[in-house]
């Protein structure tokens, strides 16, 4: 079955159209008929203009159905997930549009481990939604809303996983740029603990993200390369609005987009870690499978998607998990994406290298990679991934967990439905620039032969 509401990370859109209070509402009563039989919820906000709308709207209905409520305040998105079984709550609810523009917004909803809730939980949701079949309750059981602020806990919790006093002893300093978002009422914060000198930009909160815009796309971090330089900082780190995610800059102003920064985190924990078990999506680089052999590791690969690496890290074990858009979980912690953590670990590294962060990066190999994408009608996809299947040229390994990929000795492809556009996405990456060109070319034609041969 198709989810109608929830997408890759919980349920979002544009406040003012379907994202209004009705709708809310009527969402929040449907979460908390299925989720709850009475009990705790934890809710936090990020900093968007609307995220008060949103909060009130799915308090008051979690409070019509009995449900006790913990309001941990504004607040990044790991730390309402650390705030969840911390806290013992039953659930959480994080409000908040992650990295889209400022007229977004929605809600993450967290399950008592902290971890957002599975695709089968989302759908029996969505149905008690469709049937409204709500429970509420009369006047005398109307439950009272707590605030707590676990902010200094979940800093501690942090600082209590890396040396301290080699990191205080290593006298560091970073670029923070918040983005004006809600990393930037931590990550200043537990750097400074941790005896980090910070420079922070784009700290204050604002709603309209005026600054550099809600997403850490290198391209839009020009100032933070600028202020690195100038002020000789070790490392530079951008979160996205919610903060679930870091990107780094090094020494010398580089922005590296996440396969770099996972690679070197990949390879510096496991390293130091009897337990060398590793999550990442099938997307990811083959830099990611060349440190596993290096270090001798194992690598479990999931379909796209946070919610799998996380539920992954559990199920197998795992001390870390990766995403190239710089999402960081670190088993420790917590088996969720923490730009947070991500911050305190780049901090240790580097206290226990002789090397900068620029020389620490060389170290991996370049890959070539090539992205593209080809239309395809919503109901023909199902039928086009059939035929892609059963039509892909051999190869040394294939795994279908989410589309197809291909592992060559040179190279591999990434053929897979987008989940919430009308498209194939076509990834690829070789060891040479003329390689990639060829997959490429052959995954084009191979995508496009198959959508002719369903297309009235
Ligand atoms: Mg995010």
């Amino acid at each position: 079955m198709k989810r109608k509401y929830f997408g890759t990370n919980g349920i979002r859109g544009v406040v003012g159209n379907h994202m209004n209070p009705i709708f809310i509402s009527k969402m929040s009563s449907a979460i908390a008929s299925y989720m709850l039989d009475k009990g705790t919820m934890v809710i936090g906000a990020d900093s968007r203009l609307s995220s008060p709308l949103l909060k009130s709207v799915i308090i008051a209905s979690f409070l019509a159905s009995g449900t006790e409520v913990i309001d941990v305040g504004t607040v990044p998105t790991p730390l309402l997930q650390f705030a969840v079984p911390f806290l013992k709550a039953d659930m959480g609810i994080m409000v908040t549009a992650s990295h889209n523009p400022p007229e977004f917004n929605g809600v993450k909803v967290i399950d008592s481990d902290g971890i957002e809730i599975d695709t089968p939980k989302q759908l029996k949701i969505e149905q008690t939604y469709e049937e409204e079949n709500f429970s509420y309750v009369g006047w005398s059981e109307n439950k009272e809303i707590t605030k707590i602020d676990v902010s200094s806990e979940y800093i501690d919790r942090m600082i209590g996983l890396v040396d301290l006093d080699k990191i205080r002893r290593r006298k560091l300093s970073a670029v923070v740029d918040g983005g004006n978002g809600v990393g930037s009422l931590v990550t200043p914060i537990l750097l400074r603990q941790l005896g980090v000198k910070v420079i922070s930009l784009n700290c204050q909160l604002d709603g309209s993200f005026p600054g550099r815009g809600v997403e850490p796309v290198p391209e839009r971090l020009s100032l933070m390369k600028k202020i690195t330089t100038e002020t000789g900082a070790d490392f530079s780190i951008a979160h996205d609005g919610d903060a679930d995610r870091a990107i780094f800059g090094d020494d010398k102003g580089k922005i590296h987009y996440g396969d770099k920064s996972i690679a070197l985190f990949e390879k510096w924990v496991l390293q130091q870690n009897e337990n060398k078990r590793f999550v990442t999506p099938i997307s990811s680089s083959s830099v990611m499978t060349d440190i596993i052999e290096e270090v001798g590791g194992k690598i479990f690969w999931t379909p796209v998607g946070c919610i799998y690496v996380s539920r992954k890290m559990i199920e197998k074990n795992c001390i870390l998990g990766g995403e190239e858009n710089g999402g960081l979980f670190y088993g420790p912690h917590q088996s969720v994406r923490d730009g947070m953590m991500a911050a305190a670990l780049m901090a240790e590294i580097l206290a226990n290298s002789e090397k900068r962060l620029s020389n620490l990066l060389l170290e991996f190999p370049n890959y070539y990679q090539r992205k593209d994408k080809i239309s395809c009608p919503e109901d023909l996809k199902e039928e086009v991934m059939e035929y892609i299947k059963n039509n892909v040229e051999e190869a040394d390994e294939i795994i279908t967990i989410d589309g197809v990929k291909l592992f060559f000795s040179d190279g591999w492809v990434l053929i897979r439905p987008s989940g919430t556009e009308s498209i194939f996405r076509i990834f690829v990456e070789a060891k040479t620039s003329k390689r990639a060109e060829i997959l490429m070319n052959k995954s084009l034609e191979l995508v496009r032969k198959a959508i002719a041969k369903y297309k009235i």
